[in-house]
This record gives structure tokens, C-alpha cells and sequence, in this order.
């Protein structure tokens, strides 16, 4: 037990803060899960705390500068309570690892994205021995079933069905933060997910950086499409999402997965990055813009009701007018239902910082702009074409902006808002939309 738990009837507080993706939201369930097991019961402020975590994100330098100033404004803390523990989990920490230590003194653990398991040990270890700890081997397997995940709260899920990542694209710290591509074996997926709707959750995101590779080493090598097959027929599962996909290994297996299993949702976060083959080549994609077409030509053919998101970077090094023009014909084309766009960040450790950072931010900025106009444009439009209709919709609960309406998602991931009428997280009811926003559908419960 912890040294400060010398009262029997202390209980510990933790502080949890994430930064990043869905991932590092999962982790840190995972970490809060395993710390509850230690007696840590959750706080909202760092003040309160007796130990502090940052669940950290290096994908761009503004989300490691967000980490920096929180470390900045606790140093007070530390000073006036030698005994509170400080920690610094995730992508940052294993990418700074023990240079984090001696830049901040007053952090005492520095734990990486592949030994989350160990942070409850290290935590007590710190206390006990007052010295600072740090665990970042990337090549240690992640062990996915140790850690028990605290109790669920609504219907929606995150589960990790594989971590790390074997591509090499140029501008990315996935493979240097995450590791190896391993994927946790079907069946304890299967269990993980029946324990989960014991709970009452009846939609499942599915998580993986380079999920189409789901298998690789397991015995049997089963693919994501095998995956979706296993889980489908879970009684009382209402859906599955999964993300995150690549191009190049996206088959037309997983596109008839897609189409036949009930349960998976008809939508599909599918990144192509730049519309430029001369910029696809340097970011070390492996395929072309033409490629890219076709699988979303497929994926149409298959999926008739498909809906897509994408990522897409502007600004990166090298890329020109002409370039940028390349990818801006390709939203067009495509006409995602959602487009993430990011500008370029050089990323220390990529195969990318040799190239520097040679485009301008203002022409990052207005290139930025541009897409974000012209996917608005797009996104509003596929909206107004779902008025008049009626749409299936997993209730989630009150809306994050007007409580006492609610929200909840469509299969193709519209986000639509309606008059509760009695309805529960958890309900799949239909919707008639009345009207829409850029950002949402509006309309009434039609039936349950
Ligand atoms: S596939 Fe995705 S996670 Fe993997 S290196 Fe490329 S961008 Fe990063």
C-alpha cells in the first residue's frame, strides 16, 4: 500500500488527463482501471491529487506543448507537497523517455505506450523509495488482458483489437511511439466484448493505428473481416466501428464484411493524406491517387450506402500549388462525409525532419482554410439530403451543448440531435430529420 495511506481509511486521488486520440482514451481507462485496484479514486483537479498523470500525444508538436505547460503550472504544487507523485504516460514519454526526467525535475515516472500495465507498481515503488522511475521499451509486447477496465458509462466503447504499426510513413511517430504492429487474439476480443455488453454497451469502436493489418502473427492469421465476423452474432451487440484503415491494405473482403454483417456500420475513416502522387511517394504511401480512386470506387460498388472520413495534410515539405491543387480535385471527387485536416508538423525521429519544414504557415494556413470550406461545403450538402428522411440512431444521451435534448449517432456517422420523447441511452429508434446544420441533423423520434 502507499506510504501516505497510513490512515486506513485515506483513499488515494488520482489525476488523469489525456491528450491525443482515442487510443490514449482507452489507455488511460486502462491505467485509472488498474489504479482503482491500488484504492486511487478519480479527482477532477490536479489539486486535489496525490498523483498526477498526462496521458501524453507527440503526433504534433502542439500536443507535446500542452504537456509542457501543464508541468510548468504544478512545479508550485510539488514544492509545497513533497509527496504528491507526478507521471508522464504515452507517446511523448516514449519518445522523450528519460530526457523528460532531467528537463522537469519535478516528474518522478516516465512511462511509455507498451508498459502501461506496470504504472501501478512503478507509482508505489516511487513512493517507497522516493526516487524517480521511467519504463519506455518499445519492444515490449503490450499485455493486453491485465489491465481491467473501470466500470463502462453508456452505451459507446472503445476496445483495442491491435496496437504499434509496421508502415513507415514519413511524417509519422506512430511506429516510433507505439511499436511493432500485435493484435490481441480473437477470442479475447470476443470475451472482452460480451463483458462489455453485460454492461449495457451496445456499440463498439474498434481501435487499431493500422487496424486492416489486424492478425498478423496471431495463430491462424484471421483478418479484420474475420474479426467482424466473429463479433457480429454476440447477442445484444447493436454495432461495431473500427478505425483507423490504410489504402494499401484495405481488401474487398473487408469491403463485403462491411456490406453483409449487420452490426458494421456503413462508414469508414480512411485516410489518404495528399492528392499528389509526387507527395504520396515522399510521404512513403504506398499507392497513388489513382489507387486510392479505385478503392473508393469499390468500396461504393459494395457498400452502396457507404459513407467516408479522411485525413489530409497540407503544407508538406516539397508540396506546391500544383500539388495542393491534386489533393483538392481529390475532395471533390471523393465528397468525404468528414475530412480531419492537419497541417504539417515536423516530428523529431520521422524520416521526415531531414526534409525540414520549407513551406510557409501563412500558405499552410490558407491551404488549410481552402480544403476546410470546400469539405464544409460537401459535408452540409450530404445533410440536406438526409431531410425528409428517417434515420436509425444509437441514442447516446443529452447533448454535450443543450442537456435536454439528445444526441446520437446515425450507421453512416451523422451526429443527429432530437427531443428525448422518453427515449434511454442505449435505444436504437428511427428519426425523421427535420432540418440540419453544418455540423448536425435535426428531427423528432418517429419509432423504437
Ligand atoms: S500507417 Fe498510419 S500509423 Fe502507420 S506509419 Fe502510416 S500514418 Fe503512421
Amino acid at each position: 500500500m502507499p506510504i501516505k495511506c497510513v490512515s486506513p481509511d485515506y483513499v488515494m486521488k488520482l489525476y488523469i488527463e489525456t491528450f491525443g486520440c482515442q487510443m490514449n482514451v482507452l489507455d488511460s481507462q486502462l491505467v485509472e482501471g488498474s489504479l482503482a485496484r491500488d484504492g486511487y479514486t478519480k479527482v477532477s483537479t490536479p489539486d486535489e491529487a496525490d498523483l498526477i498523470l498526462y496521458n501524453t500525444c507527440s503526433v504534433r508538436d502542439r500536443a507535446e506543448e500542452k504537456v509542457r505547460s501543464r508541468l510548468g503550472r504544478i512545479r508550485g504544487l510539488k514544492e509545497s507537497r513533497p509527496d504528491l507523485v507526478i507521471g508522464i504516460l504515452g507517446c511523448m514519454a516514449q519518445r522523450e523517455s528519460g530526457k523528460l526526467l532531467s528537463a522537469w525535475p519535478h516528474v518522478d515516472l516516465v512511462c511509455g505506450t507498451r508498459e502501461l500495465h506496470r504504472v501501478p507498481e512503478l507509482v508505489r515503488e516511487i513512493q517507497e523509495s522516493r526516487r524517480p522511475a521511467k519504463a519506455t521499451d518499445i519492444r515490449a509486447d503490450f499485455v493486453f488482458d491485465t489491465m481491467p477496465r473501470p466500470g463502462v458509462d453508456g452505451p459507446l466503447a472503445y476496445v483495442s483489437v491491435m496496437r504499434g504499426c509496421d508502415n513507415v510513413c514519413s511524417f509519422c511517430v506512430v511506429p516510433r511511439t507505439r511499436g511493432r504492429e500485435n493484435s490481441k487474439p480473437l477470442q479475447a476480443v470476443v470475451d472482452e466484448l460480451k463483458g462489455l455488453i453485460d454492461q449495457g454497451v451496445k456499440e463498439v469502436m474498434l481501435l487499431g493505428q493500422n487496424i486492416n493489418s489486424y492478425g498478423k502473427g496471431l495463430p491462424g492469421e484471421p483478418d479484420l473481416a474475420d474479426l467482424l465476423a466473429a463479433l457480429d452474432p454476440i447477442p445484444g451487440l447493436e454495432r461495431i466501428r473500427f478505425v483507423t484503415s490504410n489504402p494499401w491494405d484495405m481488401t474487398e473482403k473487408l469491403f463485403r464484411a462491411m456490406e453483409e454483417l449487420p452490426t458494421v456500420c456503413e462508414y469508414l475513416h480512411f485516410p489518404f493524406q495528399s492528392g499528389s502522387d509526387r507527395i504520396l511517394e515522399s510521404m512513403r504511401r504506398d499507392y497513388t491517387a489513382n489507387d486510392y480512386l479505385r478503392l473508393v470506387d469499390r468500396a461504393r460498388a459494395l457498400v452502396p450506402t457507404i459513407e467516408l472520413a479522411t485525413d489530409i495534410i497540407v503544407g508538406y515539405p516539397g508540396e506546391d500549388d500544383e500539388d495542393f491543387e491534386a489533393t483538392v480535385r481529390m475532395v471533390r471527387e471523393v465528397e468525404f462525409l468528414q475530412a480531419y485536416i492537419f497541417k504539417y508538423s515536423v516530428r523529431p525521429g520521422t524520416t521526415a525532419v531531414r526534409l525540414g519544414d520549407p513551406v510557409p504557415i501563412p500558405t499552410k494556413k490558407s491551404r488549410n482554410r481552402i480544403l476546410l470550406e470546400i469539405q464544409d461545403e460537401i459535408t452540409l450538402r450530404k445533410r440536406k439530403e438526409k431531410v425528409g428522411q428517417t434515420e436509425q440512431v444509437l441514442v447516446e444521451g443529452p447533448s454535450k451543448k443543450v442537456p435536454e435534448i439528445f444526441s446520437g449517432r446515425t450507421r453512416q456517422n451523422h451526429l443527429a440531435v432530437f427531443p428525448p420523447d422518453g427515449t434511454v441511452p442505449g435505444d436504437l429508434v428511427d428519426v425523421l430529420v427535420a432540418d440540419c446544420t453544418p455540423r448536425v441533423l435535426r428531427g423528432e423520434v418517429c419509432s423504437r
